[in-house]
């Protein structure tokens, strides 16, 4: 048995839900905290500003209400949805308003050039789960992303240009989010973005640390014009950004509905720049983007102690892996454990592994592909794979399953490393409806490519880069129509009772699922506030290195997760989790440290 420094008692089985922290938790989490606060927000002014550095954060207060609230990655975005709310807007209005504020704001993580999942619980009790996903066109081929010499591509050689945009699906997924539970016109809801792009913006530090670092925005001179000045540099931090294409086809889809984008000149735009890109041209036609169609999907649930935690099915891995995770670690007491302990991390990163085997082997687009979803959470299966976590010894790489509903594969590449695009909202109306939408263009910037004022994702990058593995199909290939496995995970979890629990969310690519896992973890575990449970250190692991956030306290655990078996790596982990817990008629909530986001409600 290592030597463990933090070791606060024997790791013990619980049948039942451990819910007290114990002096050992409390303490971790004091020093966690201590550790992390680091510098405070440099400047109180709008919009805060992360200060520069490894695991650089700002410290940011718990925020608590009691009508409604949204918790966003932009305070510009939480504005706008609070001013829909304060209108009488239900929580898909509002999320409809941050999320055209955040394209003009954010415009590296998300917007109508992408797509997105969003779940929605109405206030009396059902929850939906929508599935706004880009679709590849009907050009798109299994080999789309190999050299011709058969070889895969690289990253970047793939997600640049026009071959890797898939058909985007945010407006249409948000339209029948609003025709179902909307409450203020469409068009309403749109103003403040319009606005927002005709007068400008100060940019954030943010986003011009993003447009310096980039090195491929200038390979389109649209997108260069707009993100540099005219002698090569980047926007300034707190220079006013307008961007009037945008506000005009922001206007055009508030007046016409989403036919204005997937039809006529728009979508005529959208597919002659692809068509013609410079680097890497796709095929997408007009007829691609006139077929997109959103998919409501029943949510993925399962109980976990207490609690029922709903998430997004597949074609997300998001909701089957968060739900796996939680599932193999209901056996072991972590709040007896506590944070910022190597037990912890252990425990939780070997549940990942056996996850993430799963997920590279039987996770696609459910349409083209036969997923074992119900198989891969059945509670049998699951305390079967728990049996392979070891208390002193890390398993190595894990093997796949054997889930009830399994057809043979292949395994599917995970690239999985996660940038900084994407953007979660988790918004509560004061009727109770609550919203968990992340949404995103795939790498920060997406494709690079702009069409009137926004830019264009590179989500078909999500597909496998190599269609075949050892002579067989695997399940995450790219096939026309289909759309790309994704590990988006918008949660939200409710008490045995159906009253709603929490909200939450991130971008961070496949490592999503483990800032999800770790702030349910903190939240239901170890009783943290919101805010205490998205800025505890990240950490993760994806069936290979145990990664843990660069300069976070969690760097001091290296030599006992060593002894462990594990190899550590320390990594920037930018989370962007903005989540919102329900408790007795009140709302907390919780804006990630390590961006620019808030969290805010009356
Ligand atoms: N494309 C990723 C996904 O759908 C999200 C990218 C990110 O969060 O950086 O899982």
């Amino acid at each position: 048995m290592p030597n463990i420094r933090t070791y606060a008692g024997p790791f013990s089985r619980t049948e039942k839900p451990v819910r007290r922290p114990t002096l050992a938790s409390i303490a971790g989490i004091a020093l966690l905290l201590a550790s992390c606060a680091a510098a405070p927000a440099s400047s109180p002014s709008y919009p805060q500003a992360a200060p520069e550095g490894l695991g650089a954060r700002r410290s940011v207060e718990a925020t608590h209400a009691s009508r409604h609230m949204v918790a966003a990655a932009n305070p510009h975005a939480v504005k706008a949805g609070l001013s829909i709310l304060q209108a009488g807007g239900s929580a898909i209005d509002a999320t409809i308003a941050a999320q055209m504020v955040l394209n003009v704001v954010e415009p590296q993580s998300s917007g109508i050039g992408g797509g997105g999942f969003l779940l929605h619980l109405a206030s009396g009790g059902q929850i939906e789960a929508f599935d706004g996903r880009e679709t590849a066109p009907a050009s798109a081929r299994p080999d789309m992303h190999l050299r011709p010499d058969g070889t895969k591509k690289k990253f970047f050689e793939a997600a640049i240009g026009g071959n890797a945009v898939g058909v985007p699906g945010l407006l249409s997924m948000l339209h029948m989010a609003h025709a179902r539970h909307g409450r203020l016109p469409w068009a309403a809801l749109f103003q403040p973005a319009i606005t927002l792009a005709e007068d400008g913006f100060p940019v954030s530090p943010r986003l011009h640390r993003l447009i310096a670092a980039d090195k491929h925005l200038k390979t389109f001179p649209d997108t260069a014009a707009f993100f540099y000045g005219p002698d090569g540099s980047a926007l300034p931090i707190g220079a006013t950004l307008r961007n009037p294409p945008l506000a005009r086809t922001l206007s055009a889809i508030a007046q016409g509905g989403p036919d204005a984008f997937y039809k006529g000149p728009i979508a005529t735009d959208i597919a002659a720049t692809i068509r013609n890109a410079p680097v890497n041209p796709g095929g997408m036609t007009i007829a691609d983007m006139a077929a997109y169609r959103t998919i409501v999907r029943d949510p993925i649930c399962a109980p976990y102690r207490v609690w029922v935690v709903c998430g997004m099915g597949a074609p997300s891995s998001g909701g089957i892996a968060t739900l796996q995770i939680l599932g193999l670690l209901e056996g072991f007491d972590l709040a007896g454990i506590g944070p910022g302990s190597a037990e912890a991390v252990h425990l939780i990163a070997e549940a990942s592994r056996l996850a993430f085997a799963d997920r590279a082997l039987y996770v696609a687009d459910p349409d083209f592909t036969q997923v074992p979803q119900s198989g891969l959470i059945d509670p049998t299966y699951i305390s079967g794979r728990a049996k392979l976590i070891s208390l002193t010894a890390s398993m190595g790489e894990a093997k796949p399953g054997d889930p009830q509903g399994r057809t043979s594969r292949a395994n599917g590449l995970d690239r999985g490393e996660g940038g900084n695009s994407t953007t979660h909202i988790s918004i509560v109306d004061s009727d109770g409806n609550v919203v968990s939408m992340t949404t995103s263009i795939e790498n920060a910037f997406g494709s690079r490519m702009m069409v009137r004022g926004f830019l264009l994702n590179n989500q078909l990058t999500d597909f496998a880069f190599s269609p075949t593995q050892e002579g067989k199909t695997v399940a995450n290939a790219a096939a026309p129509g289909k759309r790309p496995r994704s590990s988006m995970a918008p949660t939200i979890v409710r008490d045995a009772a159906g009253k709603p629990v929490l909200a939450i969310g991130s971008p961070g690519g496949s490592r999503i699922i483990a800032y999800v896992v770790k702030t349910l973890i903190g939240v239901l575990d170890w009783e943290l506030d919101m805010q205490t449970a998205v800025s505890l250190p990240n950490f993760a692991n994806r069936n290979g290195a145990t990664e843990i956030e660069e300069g976070s306290p969690l760097e001091r655990l290296t030599l006992d997760l060593e002894a462990l078996g594990h190899q550590v790596r320390a990594v920037p982990m930018t989370s962007g989790l903005h989540g919102i817990r329900l408790h007795d008629g009140g709302l907390e909530g919780g804006a990630d440290p390590r961006r620019e986001g808030e969290a805010r409600g009356e």
